[in-house]
């Protein structure tokens, strides 16, 4: 035998590339303490696909990194794929973080704005650091992300920071691989950033004030109400306690019903105004930082006014520097409203929101650090998204059919978004608002050229909804060199909760919403269609009345339940007494004969109209200051012990409500309560959607249903509908992670043009 040869042990060394959001969320550094933990050799860099390295040493440990390197991400990263492949030992020692590549940006995603993370909460606190009670303390895990980025590549020079020299402390910090601050874009500190300042109304900085938020904590506390400058935009604030405040908001605002979102500095502040499960807190405490809809507390230390009638309350905890001093300084719950005066776009340029809000405002808490795109508070219950804003765009979602041609989807008209897509990837926008002024359209136009910027997409097809009048849509036809592509209103809402879900084949899908343009030229919104991405049917829809007098019908409910009495009844209806006190017997005869000759009143089949009609036979409400209000308020009256349901037949397709209608009249005229009245309409018309959803499913041998539309944000409907559809045997899709409304428009127009032209 010879002697013993000590062999070095074996070396691994692989090649790996992260793609996804992982880029400015600490991502290197990561993987940097991770090679140092296990003592591996190698490198990381940037590269315009996202994160690349390469790693060397005990084949166990390469085998622990690579599954670290995913499971151990910094929270913000979002990793879609890591790919790995084998490379030849090279015996190299060290590890360093090296030079990203130039030129890049084209697949690098910015994240979205996060909120401020416990390590940056610690140093805001202690009285010892150089950013105690600095109200833009931020990192790698935390802090203004899209709100600030001009443009691509993320690097500072391209942010809203662009104007503020790191000092050397901070830039030691940026430099540092080690640092929680290693290449944060927006890193600073009270030498070098920005910094908050007191107003009056007129613009003048308030004399004497050294701490901006210690001093508006005080105005608040003796009933002022503040615009406060934040991540997104500005908001309006107030004590929600204080009932003069916040009626004196509610009257400057001209906004009467709307509820008001609250901010309070932590959990234990929610849960004293709500009623939190497990998954709402979960909601509460993520980074997205989300208003969230929950049901309000018994006595908890709320003005009426914050959300006259409503049953639960949107809470959101702070989530900036600024909000958690403000309200830990203030000590109890604000009201924390978008500043927007009624249906304009929320406020977020410093001389305009001074303009527009000096009216509403007593005082204004802003700082220097540029908003570039305004974006508002997301809004979500558990298992629901109600605005997919803040925090969530522009996160990337997948497209199940791919495109190979750049697309551009430009969404409806309320609640509006646009997407933008490219191959399997699609960006949806921050909610930009109703579209129907100019300033509206101005900053959605500036989105599309932002987002487009970002994502490195070139539109060459733009798809619009169907109505001509859409500023939308008129945003589409008007670009040039493009080819454009209408898609029906309900087909994008199905296509939309078909994608978010990966399908790609077909199902029934009933769409029930306050009105879209329909093929067929009439207002539809209670439908039954049949399809998939590609292409759809009408398989069946409600029963179609009229809307006397459009638009109007859609502010006054009462309308509405004159023109269902007319179609029930057959014969010009007397006012019903529960509407009596809320509208006058001219005006009634006035609508019941636009009804019965048609004038000025299109048919149709909206589900939205129908819960407002019922709403106001059951005296609950014959004007509304927003859309969806009467059918939130008749959910809301359901007496959650009544199990009755009331009579729909289902006939080819068609929901015939007429017979409902009448047996609410019935009820109403034999002195039921209101209360079960709403109960039994809900109950109704979601057994007859089962019936009618598995007929159109059993005829066409489809196993799949999907429920959308904003009728389906009705929790009492959809719940008794899924559940209704699951014991009939089917699959049932709802959307999750977009919302019902229309803000899931225009990412369903996209995946219908990418289905479509993928066949084509
Ligand atoms: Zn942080
Ligand atoms: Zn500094
Ligand atoms: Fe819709």
């Amino acid at each position: 035998m010879s002697g013993a040869v000590v062999s070095a042990p074996p070396r691994r060394r692989v090649r790996l590339r992260v793609e996804g959001t992982v880029q400015g969320v600490g991502f290197r550094p990561h993987v940097h303490r991770l090679a140092g933990e296990l003592c591996l050799a190698g490198w990381v860099r940037n590269d315009h696909r996202g994160v690349i390295a390469e790693v060397e040493g005990d084949p166990l440990a390469v085998e622990s990194f690579l599954r670290r390197v995913s499971d151990d991400a910094p929270p913000l990263a979002r990793i879609e794929r890591v790919l790995v492949v084998d490379a030849a030992a090279t015996g190299e020692a060290g590890f360093v973080i090296t030079e990203s590549e130039s030129g890049g940006g084209a697949d690098t995603f910015v994240a979205p704005d996060a909120a401020t993370c416990q390590d940056c909460l610690r140093e805001l606190a202690d009285p010892a650091d150089r950013r105690f009670r600095y109200p833009f303390v931020n990192c790698t895990n935390c802090g203004p992300r899209y709100t600030i980025v001009r443009g691509v590549p993320y690097d500072r020079p391209l942010t809203t920071m662009a104007a503020f020299a790191m000092c050397p402390a901070c830039q030691a910090e940026y430099d540092d691989p080690r640092d929680r601050r290693f290449h944060a874009q927006p890193n600073a500190c009270p030498a070098c950033g920005p910094r908050a300042r007191l107003l009056d109304a007129e613009g003048r900085e308030v004399p004497g004030v050294d701490d901006a938020i210690a001093a508006t904590a005080a105005a608040l506390g003796r009933g002022a109400i503040v615009a406060v400058k934040g991540l997104g935009g500005y908001h309006l604030a107030c004590r929600a306690a204080d009932a003069h405040a916040v009626g004196e908001l509610r009257s400057r605002k001209h906004r009467e019903d709307r509820p008001f979102a609250l901010l309070t500095a932590d959990l234990t502040g929610a849960r004293a105004l709500v009623h939190l499960s497990g998954a709402a807190e979960a909601l509460l405490l993520a980074p997205e930082r989300p208003i969230v809809l929950a049901p309000r507390r018994d006595g908890s230390a709320v003005a009426d006014a914050v959300a006259p009638g409503h049953p639960e309350l949107g809470v959101m905890l702070a989530y900036t520097p600024l909000h958690h001093l403000l309200a830990g300084d203030v000590g109890d719950p604000l009201v924390f409203t978008s500043a927007n005066v009624s249906d304009e776009p929320i406020a977020y340029r410093d001389e305009e929101a001074l303009r527009r809000l000096g009216s509403i405002a007593d005082l204004f808490l802003v700082h220097d650090r540029p908003i570039h795109t305004r974006v508002d508070d997301s809004v979500v219950r558990p298992g629901m998204i109600l605005r997919r804003s803040r925090g969530h765009v522009p996160r990337a979602l997948v497209l199940p059919v791919p495109t190979e041609r750049h697309l551009l989807a430009c969404g409806a008209e309320l609640k509006s978004t646009f997407c933008l897509a490219r191959q399997e990837r699609a960006w949806l926008s921050h909610h930009v608002g109703d579209l129907k002024n100019v300033e509206t359209l101005t900053s959605y136009g500036e989105g599309v050229e932002l987002l487009a910027r970002l994502f490195a997409v070139v539109p060459e097809v733009v798809a619009h909804d169907l109505h001509p009048d859409y500023l939308s849509t008129r945003f589409a036809l008007g670009r040039e060199g493009v080819q454009t592509l209408a898609v029906g209103h309900h087909h994008a809402h199905l296509a939309a909760c078909l994608a978010e879900h990966g399908e790609t084949g077909s199902a029934v899908g009933a769409i029930f919403d306050g009105a879209g343009l329909g093929p067929d030229g009439t207002v539809w919104g209670g439908e039954l269609l049949a399809g998939s991405l590609a292409s759809y049917e009408r398989a069946g829809h409600l029963w179609p009345v009229r809307l006397p007098g459009g638009d109007r019908a859609v502010r006054q409910p009462w309308r509405m339940a004159c023109a269902w009495l007319v179609a029930a009844l057959g014969e010009p209806p007397a006012l019903p007494a529960t509407m009596a006190g809320g509208v006058a017997p001219q005006a009634w005869r006035g609508v019941s004969e636009m009804v019965r000759t048609g004038l000025s009143s299109p048919l149709t089949t909206s589900a939205g109209r129908l819960f407002d009609a019922v709403a106001a036979l059951c005296g609950l409400r014959t004007e509304v200051t927003y859309e969806g209000q009467a059918a939130i308020e008749l959910e809301a009256a359901c007496d959650p012990t009544e199990r009755g349901a009331y009579e729909l037949p289902v006939e080819g397709g068609v929901l015939d409500a007429r017979a409902l209608v009448r047996a609410v009249v019935r009820d109403i005229e034999a002195g039921t309560a209101p209360g079960v009245v709403a109960a039994r309409f809900h109950h109704g018309f979601a057994d007859a959607t089962v019936v009618a959803c598995t007929q159109a499913a059993h005829e066409r041998g489809l196993g799949t249903a999907v429920l959308s539309g904003g009728a389906f944000q009705n929790r009492r409907l959809l719940a008794r509908t899924a559940a209704g559809l699951s014991r009939a045997g089917l699959r049932v899709l709802v959307p999750e992670r977009l919302p019902a409304n229309d803000g899931a428009i225009a990412y369903g127009q996209a995946a219908v043009a990418a289905a479509s032209l993928a066949i084509t």
